[in-house]
Parts: C-alpha cells; sequence; structure tokens
C-alpha cells in the first residue's frame, strides 16, 4: 500500500492540470491544489498496512449487512477521493455482475483492473457526466458528436475516445479516471456506449480545475472548508487511446445504462451516509447557537430544532433501512436497497434548505457579519467585540463568534454554496432519484392496500 508521502510523490507524472488559466505542473507547489492532496494523502496514511499483500479496506468488497454497515464509519472518516475510490470500485464489481453473463470478457477485464487498482493501491474518480450539450436531444442528434464522450477510432489494439466529463470529484488528485456512459444508449449511439479505465497522466487527457477553497489572507475564519477542500476537474479527453484490456464496454448499447445505474446506487449510498452525519451536524450547530444566544430554552427555537431533529432522524432511518434491507448478488457482493437509498438521499437533499433556514434563522445576521479572529486579536478592539458578542453568562464572546464562523463557513459562504449545489446535484439530480425510488417502489401492494381500505378488495385477496 502507499503511504501519503509516497501519494503525493506519485503525483508527479506528467499529468495535464489546471487552474486559473495556468498549467499546474507541480501539484504540491501550488498551494491550494497541494492543500486538497494533502488532505488525500492523511487518508493514506489512515489506511496504510505495510506488506507486500496488504489490501486498502476501501476496495474490500461488503458481502453482508454487517459488513456494508461496518463500512460506513471508515467511508466518513476519509476524505471524498477515497470514497469515489471505493464507488469506482463497486460500481465495476455491480456492472461486472449485470452484464457478466454476456460478456464474460468484460467481467474479466473489470476484475483484472480491479486486482491491479487494489495492488497499486491507487485513487480513482467517476468519470460520467458528459457536457451533454442541448439537453433536449439524445447523443446521437446533437449538432455536435463530442457533446457525449464517444469512441472516435477502433483499432486492433483499443480506442481512441473524445468528449469531456464535467464536475469530476478530485480529478486531477487520482490516479485513474473511471469512464463510463452518463445515460443508457439507442441503437445508432454504439460509439457513445463506451466503459474503460484512463490513468490521468494519458496524452490527451486535459483537466481544468474548479474549487471552492479559501483564498482570503486571513483564514482563521474559515474552520472547516480551510481543513479540507478538493477541487472538482472539467475533464477533457482530447482523442485518447485507450488499450483493449482497459475497455469494459464497446458498443453494446444494451448495456450502457447498467454502468450508471450501478454507479447511481453507491454514489447515493455515500450521498446518503454524508447528509444523515451532515443533519445531525446541523442539530448540533442549532442548538450550539441558540445556547450561546441565550435561547435554547425558548419555544419558537425549540420547535425549529425538534423539526430538525425529526428530519436527521429520518434520514438515518432509511439510511439503516438501505442497508438492514441489502440483496446478495450473485458474485456474493452486498447491494444496498434501491428504494431506500433513493428515497432517503431524495429527502436529505430536498429538506436540505429547510436545515439551513432553520439554523439562519436561530443564529442571527453574525453569521455573516461576525468579526475575524484577527480582530479579537486587536488590542483596542478585541476586548470590546468579546464583550458585545457575549450574549449569553454560559458561553464567551470569542466562543459564540467561532460558532458564526463555523456555521457560515459549512452553508452560507463558498463551502456552503458548494454543500447546497451539490447535495440537490451529486449522484445524478433529485429527478433520477425520484424515477429509481418509483421504479422500485411497490405499486401494486399500495394499490391492493387501498382497494382493502375501501372494502373493494375481491374476495379472497389480502393486502400484504
Ligand atoms: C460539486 C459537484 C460534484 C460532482 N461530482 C461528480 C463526479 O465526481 N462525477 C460525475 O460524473 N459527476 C459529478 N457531478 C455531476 C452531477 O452528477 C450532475 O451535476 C448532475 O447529474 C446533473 O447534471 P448537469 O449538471 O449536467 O445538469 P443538467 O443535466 O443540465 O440538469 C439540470 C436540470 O435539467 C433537467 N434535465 C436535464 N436533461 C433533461 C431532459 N432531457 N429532459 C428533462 N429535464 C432534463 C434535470 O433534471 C435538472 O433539473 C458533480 C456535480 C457537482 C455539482
Amino acid at each position: 500500500m502507499m503511504t501519503g508521502e509516497e501519494y503525493k510523490a506519485s503525483l508527479n507524472d506528467g499529468r495535464a492540470t489546471y487552474f486559473e488559466g495556468r498549467r499546474v505542473d507541480d501539484i504540491m507547489a501550488d498551494k491550494l491544489m497541494a492543500e486538497s492532496a494533502e488532505v488525500i494523502a492523511k487518508g493514506y496514511d489512515l489506511l496504510y498496512q505495510p506488506g507486500a499483500d496488504a489490501r486498502s479496506p476501501l476496495m474490500d468488497i461488503p458481502r453482508s449487512a454487517e459488513e456494508l454497515k461496518a463500512r460506513l464509519p471508515l467511508l466518513s472518516s476519509v476524505d471524498i477521493v477515497a470514497n469515489t475510490t471505493n464507488q469506482s470500485i463497486m460500481t465495476l464489481m455491480t456492472a461486472a455482475g449485470r452484464i457478466g453473463g454476456e460478456h464474460p470478457e468484460y467481467a474479466e477485464r473489470i476484475q483484472a483492473w480491479v486486482e491491479d487498482a487494489q495492488a497499486r493501491d491507487i485513487r480513482i474518480t467517476e468519470c460520467i457526466t458528459d457536457g451533454k450539450g442541448d439537453r433536449s436531444l439524445s447523443p446521437g442528434k446533437q449538432p455536435d458528436p463530442d457533446a457525449y464522450t464517444r469512441v472516435v477510432e477502433r483499432r486492433s489494439d483499443g480506442v481512441v475516445i473524445r468528449g469531456a466529463k464535467l464536475h469530476i470529484t478530485g480529478a486531477s488528485l487520482g490516479h485513474e479516471t473511471m469512464v463510463i456512459p452518463t445515460k443508457a444508449m439507442k441503437p445508432g449511439e454504439e460509439d457513445y456506449a463506451i466503459a474503460c479505465a484512463v490513468p490521468v497522466n494519458a496524452p490527451g487527457v486535459k483537466i481544468v480545475n474548479t474549487s471552492y477553497a479559501p483564498r482570503h489572507e486571513d483564514d482563521r475564519v474559515f474552520p472547516v472548508s480551510r481543513q479540507n477542500h478538493m477541487p472538482e476537474g472539467f475533464v477533457i479527453f482530447d482523442d485518447v487511446f485507450v488499450p483493449t484490456e482497459r475497455i469494459f464496454l464497446n458498443g453494446e448499447v444494451k448495456h450502457a445504462g447498467q454502468f450508471a445505474h450501478s454507479l447511481g446506487l453507491w454514489e447515493r449510498l455515500g450521498g446518503l451516509t454524508f447528509m444523515s452525519n451532515e443533519a445531525d451536524e446541523l442539530v448540533g450547530f442549532a442548538q450550539l447557537i441558540a445556547e450561546a444566544n441565550g435561547l435554547e430554552k425558548v419555544g419558537h427555537v425549540r420547535e425549529k430544532i425538534s423539526e430538525m431533529i425529526i428530519h436527521a432522524t429520518l434520514i438515518r432511518a432509511s439510511l439503516e433501512a438501505a442497508i438492514a434491507n441489502c440483496t446478495i448478488g450473485e458474485n456474493g457482493a452486498a447491494f444496498p436497497s434501491e428504494l431506500f437509498t433513493n428515497a432517503g438521499k431524495y429527502q436529505a437533499a430536498t429538506q436540505y434548505n429547510l436545515m439551513c433556514r432553520h439554523l439562519h434563522d436561530i443564529s442571527g445576521g453574525s453569521v455573516l457579519t461576525a468579526p475575524g479572529i484577527s480582530d479579537l486579536e486587536n488590542n483596542e478592539v478585541g476586548p470590546l467585540i468579546r464583550k458585545y458578542m457575549s450574549a449569553s453568562p454560559n458561553v464567551d464572546g470569542e466562543t459564540r463568534i467561532k460558532l458564526f464562523h463555523a456555521i457560515r463557513d459549512l452553508t452560507a459562504d463558498a463551502m456552503g454554496g458548494w454543500r447546497y449545489v451539490t447535495n440537490i446535484q451529486a449522484g445524478g439530480g433529485l429527478y433520477a432519484q425520484r424515477i429509481v425510488t418509483r421504479k422500485h417502489y411497490d405499486m401494486e401492494n399500495a394499490k391492493r392496500m387501498a382497494l382493502h381500505a375501501a372494502k373493494m378488495l375481491p374476495e379472497g385477496e389480502a393486502a400484504e
């Protein structure tokens, strides 16, 4: 396995990555990119075990509800790219199980690639979302045929791909990208039915980064995002050669959707896990700031926090239900329940604004205007700020200020905005979760129950 130091050295492999208009040849020499790499390096050190046979627990395949559940604290304790690595492995193994019957050659290549990824202890990012061009048109009908990633040349030893995958979390800081179709494809769209693994430093791969990292001169007022930010990559495949052994689907439109559906499940389970923790965290902030404001016993404040608690509890319950109701696939791997995973992720995302609204309502305007740490250090105004920012005899002014800084950073500044949009979009947007939830919901039983309640169920038929 790799240590954090070895991981950082591995980034120096000639990858073409860009940030704010310039090419970054040495990631560890770029302040913001290096900070994100340090976050991933910490994850490496946390998981490191010596020995040639050691394997990262990120890449173990859970085989029961217990193993699936045991995985969650591990995933919550590591960085987002460790999570995308885990989700990529699970996606490929899920897809291999689904298409392997008809295409054993793809399942074998996936297995071999996953074993190699385990042995090299690499980090993998998920390249799914295409540029997509005109959303009302399918890939084959776009005015620009490159709007969706496609094969532009088939050779005896592999294919050449062209296209762009957008919003790819941590793309510049992983070692390989898992490239899969963003959706199901139709006959005639064979060139778009391509799934493969592409090294980040493959010739023709270019990655443009964006980041919500704080840029302020004194950034101590960003207690969360200062410690943990990850760029998103705009990944361009500018005629990239992919050798045969790295191709997991090549033209079989019938199976193109399997990869995106497989990813959706693992990505949404990851989102649901993150949002379960996030919801409890927001409840905690609401209670702490209510106490710091001296209002924790006031009726309307308690009501709002109760509503937040109910939301947080139901989201966690859906996560528990997704795992308890897992199914075991043919290859022995455990898959969380599609129904509870999608319904939970949907609910967590749609109610996130309510959680933030209550928190901001309870907190007050100092979420945005609390003076900085450097102001507290100024001898002329520091003591006065502490005095006037104190609201409860039990909580000093400085503690209250730091709570405001954390709330702003998490919910009302660059990272807050990132979370707001990401909770909705990550894992494929709300619409996708509605479709999958409906598909897995037992509508026939619901209808039987309605007929039973109306005393309209034919004699001898029972509602479950
Ligand atoms: C911070 C962040 C990180 C992300 N990380 C990753 C990542 O690591 N890997 C990855 O692959 N993706 C990632 N995503 C992408 C995410 O999955 C997409 O943003 C999401 O799937 C929506 O796609 P889009 O952004 O192209 O929006 P659009 O698809 O344009 O959606 C916008 C709206 O239009 C609607 N819409 C779109 N097409 C149609 C249509 N044909 N008919 C009707 N309605 C339509 C959608 O339902 C939605 O309401 C990330 C996104 C964010 C914000």
